[in-house]
């Protein structure tokens, strides 16, 4: 089954409910990189978060997740596009991982790391400005940091569930939703038993169920007492942006006289993509290629 994000809501349209079950998406992330367990725990469930809370927002550029931490991890970041395709990578300082392996260990030692959540509105959004919220790296999780976050930013009471192993990556999340105005007491007293009752069935579930069992599962062992209103699955998948052109760019920026350095020490250049760890390898006579002076072309004359 492909990896999918369930959206719901409640019977009285006040609190959202998602989950999100990764498989395939999970282990291309993986694909080639060789994270010690506890980051990749950790990178799993940063990952799962980003999919739960771009499918709250009504936007259609990107969300990012970034952890800046002055710890063994330097950054962790995730970027989830709003057709739920996702690209995420880790950079690790030469280090020892410290003896503990929670996210303050690891991440925040030295009491500086933040949190940045990022919305990138699509590339030919006129005046495109990204909105950047910062906060210190609070909590004992990233469901706790991003809980934190949400209230503090957006005014919205969320709960969020995280779970990674080497396997799977799971979240899930509630999220209360605004009243409009005019709201009768009775409605508002029935919207808060809603947050209340959600809260305590989900308060219920543990990392270990959600890495053992299957979403719907779940789902029904939470809720089968609850009318949900169903939304149409979103498939997620990975999908990371870089190209072998790319890297020939960054190599022509790095110069002649650097690359022709790299290749007389190692005799070829081997450059690996920050996101996907996919290798390029460019040769000598592919380095010579970049820095052929290329025929000036129709109106590309300079002046
Ligand atoms: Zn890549």
């Amino acid at each position: 089954m492909s990896d999918q994000l369930k959206k719901y809501l409640s019977e009285d349209r006040s609190v959202r409910i998602e989950s999100v079950d990764m498989h395939q998406t999970w282990q291309a992330a993986q694909a080639h990189h060789s994270y010690p367990p506890s980051v990749a725990a950790l990178l799993g469930e940063l990952v799962a978060a980003s999919t739960l809370l771009a499918a709250t927002l009504k936007f259609d550029g990107s969300l990012l997740l970034q952890l800046q931490g002055d710890g063994a991890i330097a950054l962790m970041v995730v970027e989830c596009r709003a057709d739920m395709s996702i690209r995420a990578t880790v950079k690790m300082r030469d280090r020892p991982l410290p003896i503990q392996r929670d996210i303050q260990s690891l991440l925040n030692p030295g009491g500086t790391a933040k949190f940045i959540v990022v919305l990138d509105p699509p590339k030919n959004t006129p005046g495109r400005q990204a909105y950047q919220g910062i906060v210190p790296l609070e909590g004992d999780s990233i469901a706790e940091a991003l809980e934190q976050y949400m209230l503090r930013s957006e005014q919205l009471e969320t709960r969020i569930w995280l779970a990674a192993d080497a396997e799977r990556c799971t979240g899930f999340l509630l999220q209360r939703l605004p009243l409009q105005g005019g709201n009768q007491q009775a409605e508002v007293l029935s919207a808060d038993e809603t947050w209340q009752r959600t809260q305590r069935l989900a308060e219920t579930l543990t990392q270990k169920e959600m890495l053992e069992i299957t979403q719907d599962t779940l789902l029904h062992r939470l809720f089968w007492e609850e009318t949900l209103l169903a939304f149409d699955a979103r498939p997620i998948t990975w999908q990371c942006s870089c190209t072998r052109e790319r890297v020939a760019d960054m190599l022509k920026m790095l110069g002649h006289a650097e690359v022709q350095d790299i290749l007389e020490t190692q005799g070829k250049i081997e450059v690996a993509c920050e996101f996907c760890g996919q290798p390029y390898l460019f040769d000598g006579v592919d380095s010579a290629m970049l820095f052929q002076p290329l025929a000036p072309g129709p109106g590309k004359s300079i002046h």
